[in-house]
């Protein structure tokens, strides 16, 4: 099992749920929409080209200024950033001396480091209005510092009982509230990883959804459930309540998938949800899904032919929208028991 492999939801919920009867999938969509399109973007904090990489620093003039034109080329589009809050990983690779040493090196970080406070959101005041300015578009919390010591460098939960996931929230929705930034009460945990500590810190912290599964492999059917990066057996396509106050929605297609995959997704009368990284190469690693021009350009003839394939059909969406209404924390009325529902529309 590598880093990024965590055990079968099921057995986090037998340890963790007192009512089983609010979980599982939820097929539902707002009146008249058989399907739902959403796209994140991991990774985003203040580094410009002067820095190690630009991850949105250099505002409209970088890899903003390309989500932008994405957004302005179709407008139901919408998006959700995930931007941490005082980001100090330079590269996702242990390239220390002491990753050969056992003991240490479980406890120190194993690549190089920004020193604490220098991505601190506070001290970027202009990032932040800039971000609180985009159109249609949500930011969520990926983290604190997106680093961890040990191995798994980005894996910043990892190993983690729930008191310190739990300071490490609240000190991310801190920095969040100070700076300025508005913020929908979602988590994408960096390196993907969403235990059962981290869940119950969710909780804690009033997070209400987390997106941690990643599965651009498994065949896509209605009842398809996750096993690649994150929690696996979740639903790939639905939104699922893993917890009674905490809603799980998948990644299901990056920038390396065929369109095919989209339509058969959409189709399948479940939620298209997009996954993109703000930087293209970083120190030691290059993102498949980063935001570069052919990116957005395959992005773009994609919606086109959604646009023209389903029409009115899909609900163009963020993560937190589809979430907040079947949070069971939620006065909006739903089905007694909406996994029991059929799909009111599918598309042509
Ligand atoms: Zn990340």
């Amino acid at each position: 099992m590598d880093d990024w492999q965590f055990g079968p939801a099921q057995e986090l919920r037998r340890a963790f749920i007192l009512d089983d009867t609010k979980l599982g999938p939820i097929h539902w969509f707002r009146p008249g929409k058989s399907a739902a399109v959403v796209m994140s973007v991991d990774d985003i904090f203040p580094g410009t080209s002067r820095s190690a990489y630009e991850s949105g620093g250099d505002l409209e003039r970088g890899a903003i200024g390309r989500l932008l034109w994405l957004l302005e080329r179709h407008k139901q589009l919408q998006l959700t950033l995930f931007v941490t809050p005082d980001w100090r990983r330079i590269s996702p690779v242990a390239n220390r001396l002491w990753r050969h040493v056992p003991w240490i090196r479980d406890r120190v970080y194993l690549t190089s480091v920004l020193p604490k406070g220098t991505m601190d959101l506070r001290k970027h005041p202009e990032f932040v209005a800039f971000l609180n300015a985009m159109p249609r578009t949500d930011i969520a919390i990926h983290g604190l510092h997106h680093i961890n010591q040990g191995h798994s460098v980005s894996v910043e939960f990892q190993n983690q009982d729930r008191a310190s996931c739990t300071r490490v929230l609240a000190e991310a929705i801190r920095i969040f509230e100070e700076s300025g930034l508005r913020y929908v009460r979602g988590l994408q945990p960096p390196g993907w990883d969403c235990d059962l500590a981290l869940q119950q810190a969710c909780r804690d912290v009033g997070i209400e959804w987390v997106a941690s599964a990643r599965d651009i492999q498994t065949p896509v059917s209605k009842d398809a459930r996750t096993a690649m990066s994150g929690l696996s057996g979740v639903s790939m396509l639905f939104p699922e309540r893993i917890a009674p106050n905490l809603l799980h929605i998948g990644t299901n297609f990056q920038a390396t998938s065929a369109p095919e995959r989209a339509f058969d997704i959409l189709d399948a009368g479940g939620i298209l949800s997009i996954k993109a990284h703000i930087t293209k190469n970083v120190p030691g690693h290059m993102h498949l899904d980063g935001v570069d021009e052919l990116h957005m350009n395959y992005l773009d003839r994609l919606f086109d032919d959604i646009e023209q394939r389903y029409g009115d059909m899909i609900d163009w969406t963020t993560l937190n929208q589809l979430a907040t209404p079947l949070s069971a924390s939620s006065s909006t009325s739903l089905p007694e028991n909406p996994a029991a529902q059929p799909i009111a529309h599918r598309a042509a």
